[in-house]
């Protein structure tokens, strides 16, 4: 039996300790934490839609209808009119034949991955993919070869192999730093070696693109250049769960093998009805887009007036580069001395020695609120200055 306390000891002493906040009311920019109000920073909810009342609304009337759970596997009895209109107006929403919902995005990935690969395949990743692509890949048991972050000519290069079936998996907008994969020149290389692309587009859809359709619809790529598409509904959607969209055969392949697709337990109908009016005004009010861009642009001119580190990122995530966890934990607590929450973001999830701040920004946020953050950041930075 290892030494539980001995291993907690080391992350702590090494600056990488975890712990949880409890907020004690809706989401949004001012949080109650601890019975303190916090304006936070660390948010995925992009479109500031978690706590709007026509989707508080949309899950109350789908409860009433449907109840609290949905009783089984969608494969068993658990598949209700709820999820299955959700699936096709997620396929309509993506320009694809078919959308099948997930619980949540990690298990999609892992089911994706674990469906379509096995031994003697390659799955080939950048670098810098969310641990469930990684994990998946690693579940899938087929050759799992990374290449450098954005970096299409290695991505090529991995895709040359004896493998049998070749997938090459990437975040469309990379979770951790916010810029975009280069997806047009890795369509080009999986085309030119047969591999699938599949992209993980749980930042980019609802943000980027015509209607908030996503990474791609910002590249102008469609299905035929990026078979494969995984989107989450618990960042700019405001609700809960996953989906893949793709062609008839993927998604029936899926529902025949993806194993955290068949044995597990569908999310609530009530979810899948505030997911349906998210949906919708996701895609009708472009002035959440719009006003993200403006609080986007607002935050990197500030940043930059004031000498302060940020990051190639045009997307609602905007991180302040740091390195060392300590430090990164250093701001992180003057922030929140400031009433600023904003979460230091640590190895495993970044590389080592690129600890940051991960600055989300949210269409809910003020003017005044993004003006108060960089004040804060650019008083820290002072103090920390020699
Ligand atoms: N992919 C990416 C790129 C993510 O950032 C996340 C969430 N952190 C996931 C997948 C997992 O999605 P979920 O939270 O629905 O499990």
């Amino acid at each position: 039996m290892k030494n539980l306390a001995a291993n907690l000891d080391r992350r702590r002493a090494e600056h990488l300790y975890r712990r949880r906040r409890v907020v004690e009311g809706m989401q949004g920019p001012a949080l109650r934490i601890d019975g303190r109000e916090l304006v936070a920073f660390c948010s995925n909810d992009y479109l500031g839609l978690a706590a709007d009342p026509r989707l508080v609304e949309a899950m109350q009337r789908g409860a009433a209808r449907y109840g609290a759970g949905s009783g089984a596997a969608h494969l068993v009895s658990g598949h209700s009119a709820a999820h299955h209109a959700l699936e096709e107006e997620l396929a309509a929403f993506t320009q694809r034949p078919r959308a099948l919902l997930f619980s949540t995005g990690y298990m999609a990935n892992l089911g994706v991955l674990s469906a379509l690969l096995g031994r003697g395949d390659a799955v080939i990743e950048d670098r810098l993919n969310h641990a469930s692509l990684l994990d998946g890949g690693l579940l899938s048991r087929a050759r799992l070869r990374r290449y450098a972050h954005a970096d299409a000519e290695a991505a090529e290069a991995a895709l040359a192999g004896p493998e049998g079936e070749r997938l090459l998996a990437t975040d469309g907008v990379f979770s951790m730093d916010g810029d975009l994969a280069p997806l047009p020149a890795l369509a080009e290389a999986c085309a030119r070696h047969g591999a699938w692309l599949m992209v993980d587009d749980a930042h980019g859809l609802g943000v980027l693109g015509e209607q908030g359709r996503g990474s791609l619809a910002h590249f102008g790529l469609g299905p035929h250049e990026a078979p494969i598409l995984m989107g989450t509904l618990g960042k700019a959607f405001g609700t809960f769960g996953a989906f893949v969209a793709g062609s008839q055969d993927l998604i029936e392949t899926l529902i025949q093998r993806a194993r955290p697709y068949v044995y597990t337990t569908a999310s609530p109908p009530a979810v899948a009805e505030a997911t349906r009016e998210a949906l919708r005004i996701a895609q009708s009010e472009e002035w959440r887009r719009e006003r993200l861009r403006t609080l986007i642009a607002r935050f990197r001119a500030g940043m930059e007036a004031l000498g302060l580190p940020i990051m190639e990122s045009t997307t609602a995530i905007q991180p302040v580069p740091l390195g060392e966890s300590a430090r990164a934990l250093r701001w992180s607590e003057a922030l929140e001395r400031r009433g600023l929450l904003v979460t230091a973001i640590r190895p495993p999830t970044v590389p080592a020695g690129s600890a940051r701040l991960r600055v989300t920004l949210s269409a809910a946020h003020t003017e005044a609120q993004v003006d108060r953050l960089v004040d804060a950041l650019g008083a820290i930075a002072q103090v920390e200055r020699p």
